[in-house]
């Protein structure tokens, strides 16, 4: 006898045997920082009405859950800039109860944390990454164009009270904050914090060079190893990250190094803009719209297609370069567009 029952789709599998567990969705390309390795002093958002709704991006991200992804992480641009955000992590919720989804999280600046904190905690968000490269409020105002880094501590300090666990990130800027790796590994630490440091990425035209930026991790590490004991670790959050121990710390550092070190093998991610693009590799061109399917229909057909297609094409990896010849970013758009 068949049976009628919906089937349910089937689990995101790409063509290279990985599953597609872990879904990163930019719900804004607006900030209310304009970070110097990030965006342009004028950046040009997009209208409004281009950007997914809340319930599109509910419904998407709902897709993704239903085909097996564990893992959701809400960025940007700035996510707690978005109008009613709050409402879209309190459905989203909904997965964590009924034990679908893993893990709910979020990327941000911080700013708008400590109103946030206490509600991320009660829609069952555990963990929180907040980037921050430097401690000293003069540098941050320079780096961010406008943060306040006092909004940010106070973020990262109501983020704790809330009981969420923070990470902090910090992109190792050459002539930045290369003096300020001890600090902010005493700063985490002191807090219970893992530290990660992020390479500068090829993404998006910004005013002036990635090339001055760059910082190779391996000499950050190296830096490191002058006055620290750094012990390899198996810990793994289930991104890039490769992790150490400070014995004299006891506290964790990352190191993510897409430039320097390839981790596509164990790739298990897929990005979402925030007008529902997927890109199935953070340093390809390729990408599917999600948007069209979503809007057009009220059930989700199409849109289970779209995604099914998509993943198919996954690519096996990136080839990001910043060298003297290559001077044009890798791929054109921003980390904020395509979500950190
Ligand atoms: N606004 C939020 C924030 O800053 O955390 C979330 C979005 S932001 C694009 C996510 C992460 O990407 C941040 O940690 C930021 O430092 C990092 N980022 C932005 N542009 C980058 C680039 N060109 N290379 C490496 N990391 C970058
Ligand atoms: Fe905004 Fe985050 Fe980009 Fe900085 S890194 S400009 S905070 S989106």
């Amino acid at each position: 006898m068949t049976s009628h029952a919906p089937v349910p789709p089937a689990p995101l599998v790409d063509p290279f045997g990985r599953s597609v567990t872990y879904l990163r969705v930019s719900v804004t390309d607006r900030c209310d920082f304009r970070c110097v390795y990030c965006m342009a002093e004028d950046m040009t958002f997009l209208p409004r009405r281009d950007l997914l709704s809340l319930e599109e991006l509910d419904r998407l991200c709902s897709a993704f859950v239903d085909r097996g992804a564990r893992k959701l992480r809400l960025t940007g641009g700035e996510p707690l800039v978005r109008r009613d955000i709050m409402k879209l992590f309190r459905s989203l919720s909904r997965h964590l109860a009924s034990g679908a989804l893993k893990e709910l999280t979020l990327t941000t600046n911080g700013s708008q944390l400590a109103r946030h904190a206490a509600e991320l905690a009660d829609c069952g968000v555990k963990r929180v990454n907040v980037s921050l490269d430097t401690l000293d409020a003069d540098r941050f105002r320079a780096l961010t164009r406008r943060g306040d880094l006092r909004q940010v501590l106070d973020g990262v300090a109501a983020a704790q009270q809330a009981g969420l666990a923070v990470k902090l990130n910090a992109v190792a800027l050459k002539g930045v904050n290369e003096d300020e790796v001890f600090s902010l590994t005493e700063f985490a630490h002191g807090q219970g914090m893992d530290l990660t440091f992020i390479e500068v990425m090829p993404l998006g035209e910004i005013d002036g060079q990635r090339l001055d930026q760059y910082w190779p991790l391996s000499q950050v590490r190296a830096r490191l190893a002058e006055r620290l004991t750094l012990e390899p670790i198996d810990y793994t959050t289930g991104g890039p990250a490769r992790y150490v121990r400070v014995k004299e710390t006891g506290g964790r550092i990352g190191f993510i190094t897409p430039l320097t070190h390839n981790f596509c093998e164990s790739c298990n991610r897929v990005r979402v803009t925030c007008t529902g693009v997927l890109y199935m590799c953070l340093g390809q061109e390729d990408a599917a719209d999600l948007r069209a399917p979503l809007r057009a229909s009220p059930t989700d057909e199409l849109l289970h297609r779209a995604i099914g297609e998509a993943i198919a094409r996954k690519p096996r990896g990136h080839d990001f370069v910043i060298d003297r010849e290559t001077r044009a970013p890798a791929v054109g758009r921003h980390m904020s567009t395509t979500g950190g």
